[in-house]
């Protein structure tokens, strides 16, 4: 199977469904992905296929982005990869809810080779997937199984417009305090990327000791901390990011089933047009916010929020 991707492959972009399938289902095959038991092969763009993404990358001299672009080094050697795997044996797994079409429901369970037809994840709407019975200690290092997995739940939608420099100190002079709203200036999805790689796993980490210690039921916790978020845009300094988690934690055997939802909540303050006019000095665009300076400015709110979905097991502490 090649791969073939419509569109640029990242964590903080608007990805497109039928790419993720695809990705999935080649790192699934050569042992690097392992869906949640429970929702098989989807197109969500969820940590652990950019995690996995990464391994391979890793394992193929490759830097470990965990990012592709259509035709890239990444996606040619994926396509290698799957060409060459052509043996090798595998169990057929199934999400196991009535959805499964019954010749599916059929294969669950059974062992194949990987040179059998039909082969899970072919029909397009097919959520099943393989699970290889050699190269086991190569997935279990990214499993799935137990661990937590976070994924954006709230929509992306942001202006295609993204605030440069002028514009924050053009709104510091005209916009007279009013707030603004990251999507509505364009930084959302960078905002969120950024928070993926510095904030989800602390977050992950809470939820997993707050779980212990409830063993069972609801719960609730929360988070506040500032973090610096200046590689997303000079503009923005040392933010803030509070969040709330609500979720629900299962007692299964050994283990804890959880289930919650994350409401991040970003703030920051634009108070000095000043650094920003040391910052664009000796380039076209110091003419022009030196234009505004002459007005009084106001300070103003830079806001934000996103909501995430956590799932996924932890092992009871002994
Ligand atoms: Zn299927």
């Amino acid at each position: 199977m090649d791969i073939k991707l419509s569109k640029p492959f990242a964590a903080n972009s608007a990805v497109d469904e039928y790419d993720v399938k695809q990705i999935k289902k080649a790192l699934n095959r050569l042992g690097y992905y392992q869906p949640f038991e429970k929702v098989g092969i989807t197109g969500i763009p969820d940590t652990a296929v950019f995690d996995a993404l990464k391994a391979f990358q890793k394992d193929q001299g490759l830097t470990p982005t965990g990012t592709a672009k259509p035709d890239d080094e990444t996606v040619k050697k994926l396509s290698a990869a799957m060409r060459h795997k052509s043996s090798g044996k595998y169990i057929w797994r199934t999400v196991g809810y009535s959805k499964v079409r019954t010749s599916h429901a059929k294969l669950n369970g059974t062992l194949r080779d990987f040179s059998d037809s039909p082969d899970p994840g072919d029909d397009y709407n097919c959520r099943c997937w393989a699970d290889p019975i050699k190269d086991k200690q190569k997935y279990s290092a990214h499993k799935e199984k137990t661990g937590l997995n976070q994924i954006i739940i709230s929509s992306p939608q942001q202006s295609s417009y993204k605030w440069n420099g002028v514009n924050f100190v053009e709104h510091f002079y005209k916009g007279k305090g009013r707030a603004v709203s990251l999507s509505e200036i364009g930084l959302l999805s960078d905002v969120i990327s950024h928070a993926r790689s510095i904030i989800f796993k602390r977050v992950e980490k809470q939820i997993e000791k707050k779980v212990k210690t409830i063993g069972n039921g609801i719960f609730t916790d929360s988070f506040s901390r500032s973090y610096n978020f200046g590689s997303v845009s000079f503009s923005l300094g040392n933010s803030t990011v509070k969040g709330h988690i609500q979720g629900n934690v299962r007692k299964l055997g050994k283990a804890l089933s959880v289930e919650a939802q994350v409401e991040y909540l970003f703030f920051d303050q634009f108070t000095d047009p000043v650094s920003i006019r040391q910052y664009l000095t000796g380039t076209s665009l110091t003419n022009k916010v030196d234009s505004y300076t002459e007005m009084g400015g106001t300070a103003y709110d830079i806001v934000g929020r996103w909501l995430t979905k956590v799932t996924g097991t932890v092992e009871v502490a002994r």
